[in-house]
């Protein structure tokens, strides 16, 4: 048993020490990078789609997107015009920093200020896998449940923001929002939280004022959030 737990931490701090070689390769290169993560079917692609469509004109964006098996969400994500890649795991329920270096080197860094990340869909160990990032956001969504955040803490701490996405059929749900944002306040207090819609548009602009906010500051030499 021992051993065992010892060759998890070797692993996780090998993998520690990639991330940070990767956000260094993203600071030489002045590109500010986020790794979105949720469970399957929360809305990862919806969001990339909208931010790229919002925000193209404004930053040079990039994305990478991980899936176990299908480039169905990479080719969503490249129909809208951006540099993609797409990183296969073979089964593996989560990107980590190896494979997030393998698809750099595909990307035109040099030319991109905003790289986004679209993890595997899995809410347990994309929270221990450091990619270096410059800020992790959660997508929670309201057909999951309320309780999310009491269910799955580890995942809610590690962020610097939430977005509750699907807020256009609340009213079909069982679905406390204070409930779930007093989850979240006790875990991450005063984190970022943005309720919206993917699907009517709904909230998405403070979603946008805030990740346009991060990058600017990063671009301007004022680092904001770091995970
Ligand atoms: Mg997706
Ligand atoms: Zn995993």
């Amino acid at each position: 048993m021992t051993t065992r737990v010892s060759v998890v931490e070797d692993i996780l701090s090998a993998n520690d020490k990639l991330a940070a070689s990767n956000r260094a390769r993203l600071d030489a290169a002045g590109v500010f990078a986020i790794n979105l993560m949720a469970s399957p079917g929360a809305g990862k692609t919806s969001l990339i789609t909208r931010t790229v469509e919002a925000l193209k004109d404004e930053f040079r964006i990039g994305a990478v997107d991980g899936d176990i098996a299908t480039t169905l969400d990479a080719d969503r994500i490249a129909a809208v015009g951006i540099p993609t890649v797409q990183i296969n795991t073979g089964g593996e329920c989560h990107l980590d920093a190896v494979m997030f270096q393998s698809a750099l080197p595909s990307l035109p860094l040099d030319d991109l200020d905003l790289l986004i990340i679209e993890n595997v869909g899995n809410l347990i160990c994309p929270a221990s896998f450091k990619l270096g990032v410059h800020a992790s956001v959660l997508i929670a969504s309201v057909p999951e449940g309320d309780d999310k955040p009491y269910k799955y803490p580890v995942m809610y701490r590690g962020v610097d923001a939430v977005v509750l996405n699907k807020m256009d059929v609340l009213a079909a749900f069982d679905f406390d929002v204070d409930y779930f944002r007093q989850g979240v306040e006790v875990l991450n207090p005063g984190l970022a939280f943005f309720p919206l819609s993917c699907k009517t548009g709904e909230g998405l602009d403070a979603w946008l004022a805030w990740l346009r906010n991060e990058v600017r500051k990063y671009v301007s030499g004022d680092s904001g959030a770091h995970s």
